[in-house]
């Protein structure tokens, strides 16, 4: 069951790479997956991952990378910031998607399920909690992000590669979606301040609660290509 979802996202995601970064190919040293589209005009592209300097020809249909060089001396920064701040967000974030999801639950089940009452109590202080998680995550986030982009600039020399574009475009993404849950969360017209829950009585607020949710879901799924996509430059796959 599990193998076929995964067969069909990633059936999904191979239709959306063709799309947008055209035909890849495998580094034939270290097997990253690269778009020829990256390499420069003379057909010359440098692997992110293992270093090597290839010559990317395409005979009767086939992408043939050559390896011609290794990249020597490439910066190899002692402090691995980018890797190390990446957990942050990714660590906090689905604690607040958590928190957000029980409160919407609670604020619906909560007239159906009078025993919910003592932990109904409680409500206002897990959405503060869920509040600061989520600022936590999105505000950290911009180290993660900075000290990113300070990695593609030194250590990649700011060369084009399809998913440093793909990093930046769901990073700013990642930002949008978790200022926009922050500001719903923050204003109290999801979550009232006095309850802690979503009035249910009142449409505009299961509307914005459903805004603030899908935002979260939607972060969740940014989120987890960022870390998919940032660990092939890492592992290869
Ligand atoms: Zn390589």
């Amino acid at each position: 069951m599990i193998g076929d979802v995964r067969r069909l996202v990633a059936k999904i995601a191979e239709k959306f790479k063709r799309r947008f970064y055209g035909r890849t190919f495998h580094c034939p040293v270290c097997h990253v997956e690269l778009a020829m589209v990256d390499a420069d005009g003379n057909r010359l592209m440098v692997c992110p991952l293992c270093g090597v300097v290839l010559d990317v020809e395409e005979v009767y249909g086939h992408v043939v990378p050559v390896v011609l060089e290794v990249e020597l001396y490439r910066p190899q920064p002692k402090m691995r910031i980018h890797p190390l701040v990446t957990h942050v967000p990714i660590g906090l974030f689905p604690f607040a998607v958590l928190g957000a999801g029980a409160l919407i639950l609670a604020s619906v089940l909560g007239p159906w399920a009078p025993g919910l009452g003592p932990w109904l109590a409680n409500a206002p202080l897990v959405a503060d909690a869920t509040l600061v998680l989520l600022a936590l995550s999105v505000g950290l986030s911009v180290l993660t992000f900075a000290s990113g982009l300070w990695d593609w600039r030194r250590r990649y020399r700011g060369r084009p590669y399809w998913q440093i574009r793909l990093k930046i475009v769901f990073s700013v993404l990642f930002l949008m979606l978790g200022g926009i849950a922050i500001a719903l969360h923050a204003s109290g017209a999801v979550f009232q301040a006095s309850t802690g829950l979503v009035d249910v009585a009142s449409p505009m607020a299961i509307g914005l609660a459903a805004v603030e949710l899908g935002a979260l879901l939607l972060g969740m799924v940014v989120i987890a290509t960022l870390g998919h996509v940032g660990g092939t430059l890492v592992f290869g796959r």
